[in-house]
């Protein structure tokens, strides 16, 4: 049935092998695959990220066979696109206001993303919602949970009738997730055949720079994201620096307890300013907020030297603020007491 839903060139494709896929012992010498036989960096990495996969497996408790490593969840989103949408032809559907790189990924697969809008509480409107759910053209629906830039969690009964009126694939955008309390849907990949969740290593594992995105799905959709995939899609270098965060949990589990404490004290010290109109409810390590003028406020602070994310497009006069350093949040308030609440 899943087949079905995958692109027949993709279904047909005949995927690259790599050299290392057909010998998989360690030792020998290794004159197969065109390295340099010099250097640190000479050897081409593990394409399947085994040892990765291994030490993700016992953390989240879910098979190998079901994680998938993408160059950044980035990566995943676009190969999403590549296995199940045909260009110029099928569609995928989202919420907004959301995350942009679906409405980019979705453009540059020549894919047409469909829209509604979250309701007040930036929830999803199941009724407006279901009608899509029909909808024979749509193979993706991409869920950001915590939402991005909103901050808040989507209601886990809305998605669960998304993932059950839906023959195409959901795809959970958990980015954010372990700065939430929220239960992850990875743990419900095997009870919904259609559903991906996508993690990463950029937020609250602090590794943005090394680019290392985790898909959790049934064993048929990580296959066909394996097959699309470019063969050595994450180098040793974030392999090895994801690895070495997992075994450092608990650097890890202070960075995020340290961070929510710190967004607790911006929370604090917005709700007593005046000129933050809203402050928006987060589960994540931003926080967005209302002010009077988001487009001028959000320059005054540049010139100031202090970079939030303007996001008056998406959600009227809102900027979306980053949980930094103490130090960092200190500046931050001072500035914007100093600009706008004076
Ligand atoms: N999903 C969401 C919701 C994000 O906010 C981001 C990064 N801003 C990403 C995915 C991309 O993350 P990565 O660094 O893993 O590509």
């Amino acid at each position: 049935m899943l087949q079905n839903l995958v692109r027949k060139n993709i279904q047909n494709l005949k995927a690259y092998s790599s050299a290392r896929d057909e010998f998989t012992g360690s030792e020998g010498i290794f004159l197969d695959a065109n390295e340099n036989p010099f250097g640190t960096l000479n050897r081409y990495p593990d394409s399947h990220q085994k040892e990765l996969k291994s030490a993700l497996s016992d953390l989240k408790n879910v098979p190998t066979k079901n994680i998938f490593i993408g160059n950044g969840s980035d990566e995943i989103i676009d190969l999403l696109f590549r296995v199940f949408c045909n260009p110029g032809q099928d569609k995928a559907l989202t919420f907004l206001p959301t995350y942009g790189m679906y409405d980019v990924s979705a453009g540059i697969n020549d894919v047409e993303l469909l829209t509604i809008s979250l309701d007040e509480n930036f929830q999803i409107d199941v009724e407006k919602t279901a009608p899509f759910l029909e909808k024979e053209e749509i193979k993706l629906i991409f869920i950001c949970s915590p939402n991005n830039p909103t901050g808040n969690v989507l209601n886990a009964e809305n998605i669960r009738f998304l993932l059950d009126n839906f023959s195409g694939i959901v795809v959970i955008d958990e980015a954010y997730i372990d700065f939430s309390e929220t239960t992850s849907w990875v743990e419900m990949i095997e009870k919904h055949p259609n559903l991906v969740v996508s993690q990463t290593f950029s937020k609250a594992w602090g590794l943005a720079a090394a680019r290392v995105g985790v898909a959790y799905a049934k064993e048929e959709i990580i296959y066909y994201l394996n097959k699309v995939k470019p063969p050595y899609n994450v180098s040793q270098l974030n392999q090895a620096a994801a690895l070495k965060a997992l075994k450092n949990r608990e650097q890890f589990e202070q960075n995020v307890v340290i961070i929510l404490k710190e967004k607790q004290r911006l929370i604090d010290a917005f709700s007593k300013m005046k000129s933050v109109k809203k402050i928006y409810p987060s589960d994540a390590n931003f926080i967005l907020i209302e002010v009077e003028n988001a487009p001028d406020l959000y320059e005054k602070l540049v010139v100031e030297k202090v970079i939030v994310r303007n996001r008056h497009s998406l959600v009227k006069n809102a900027l979306r603020i980053t949980v930094g350093t103490a130090e960092e949040n200190e500046k931050l308030i001072e500035t914007l007491k100093n600009l706008a609440d004076s």
